[in-house]
């Protein structure tokens, strides 16, 4: 293929500024789809659109009609960059800083979206056709629950082969993640005026006793081979009453599990445990807005390729080639958008530039090296899979 690399590798840089110079916070990202979108247009994509939920779409066609597409899946949302004054950069910059582009969302996720973009943008420049469509999908509100890639599957009108998630991978391959489970576990007492605690049951105690004794009992929880150990972490305490001369009639904190080897029946008994002879009330449905604990002993996980899977050998080989070496596997730490196409059976593979320990922190970057070396492994990947 011939191709001009250099000036790829600049144009994909001064469009992940221009993302990063465009904020999108959920429910905000009209304005970063219609960027895209234009980019899309002017790259010559034989087809862009967005659609009724705010998704941003571009294909190019493969001369294989017959074949279902390979979908690059990035979000276009970020989280909040907090206070500004703790960047070196301004977070909505984009500043090239030696080796990296530094800005919020440089890592999760426009990065990795101008690399999706890029390398579908190179077959076009190198004038060669994929064997099957090459589909972008840039979906919004992956930080807040994923509504724009349910929306995406629940709405595909065309077979897909594989989709390729650009979550930072650290250039590796992520066979998938945890899933989660959260529970709010309730202890009941009796209010009383707070001058007479002992006519009260305050569930203070209880609650934190139950912390207590959940800090080393996490330890018990399994692990998966290579989706990694169950862990959980209480979030949110909270009590029924704002007044600060009452004693709590209830007290109750938010477990939030990730997990590939426990059930929903499975935590129960966990915490039930746990709690031994304090009375407790389990409620779930991500913590808010609560409703009974659901009877279930399906294993809980986020999505998961497992690494005998052809197609997955395939495409670990061609961006191994594209990449010069080896494509190592690997996981996520963090949920992705992958899990909610796992009930579509789609084929699921994470392969992004960036590194994950960058995601939603201070300085975030993205270092233009593994850009580059991820632009090889996409374009192999794409134009051969
Ligand atoms: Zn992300």
């Amino acid at each position: 293929m011939t191709l001009d690399w250099d000036t790829l590798l600049e144009d994909c840089i001064d469009f992940t500024q221009r993302l990063i110079q465009t904020p999108s916070m959920p429910f905000e990202e009209a304005q970063l789809a219609e960027l895209v979108a234009a980019e899309l247009q002017k790259l010559n994509f034989d087809q862009v659109w967005i659609d009724e939920i705010g998704n941003v779409n571009g294909r190019i066609r493969g001369t294989d009609p017959s074949l279902g597409a390979l979908v690059l899946n990035t979000h276009l949302d970020h989280v909040d960059p907090g206070e500004p004054s703790l960047w070196s950069v301004p977070p909505y910059s984009g500043t090239v800083v030696g080796d990296r582009i530094v800005g919020r969302g440089a890592c999760d996720i426009k990065g990795p979206l101008a690399v999706q973009v890029y390398s579908m943008a190179a077959l076009l420049r190198a004038g060669v056709r994929p064997r099957r469509d090459i589909v972008f999908s840039g979906v919004v509100q992956e930080e807040i629950g994923g509504a724009g890639a349910k929306h995406w599957v629940e709405n595909l009108d065309y077979p897909v082969d594989l989709v390729v998630l650009g979550e930072p991978s650290d250039n590796k391959i992520a066979l998938g993640h945890r899933g989660i489970a959260q529970m709010w576990v309730q202890f009941n007492g009796r209010s009383a005026h707070a001058s007479v605690p002992e006519k009260a049951v305050n569930p203070n105690y209880a609650l934190a006793r139950f912390i207590q004794a959940l800090s080393t009992a996490k330890e018990r929880l399994s692990a998966h081979e290579l989706l990694g150990p169950t862990t959980v972490s209480p979030t949110i305490i909270e009590v029924d009453t704002t007044s600060t001369n009452v004693t709590p009639a209830w007290a109750r904190v938010c477990l939030d599990f990730r997990t590939a080897s426990e059930s929903l029946n499975s935590l129960r008994d966990f915490v039930q445990q746990i709690a031994a002879d304090l009375p407790i009330l389990l409620e779930d449905a991500m913590c808010t807005p609560p409703k009974l604990f659901p009877d279930s002993d399906e294993l809980i996980y986020g999505y998961y390729t497992p690494p005998t899977e052809p197609k997955l050998q395939r495409s670990k080989a061609l961006i191994g080639q594209g990449m010069g070496r080896e494509a190592e596997l690997s996981r996520y730490q963090f949920a992705t958008d992958g899990r909610h196409f796992v009930p579509y059976n789609l084929t699921i593979i994470g392969y992004g530039p960036s590194e994950e320990s960058q995601a939603h922190v201070v300085d975030e970057y993205i270092s233009i090296t593994k850009m580059t070396e991820s632009l090889r492994g996409h374009v192999v990947l794409i134009s051969e899979y």
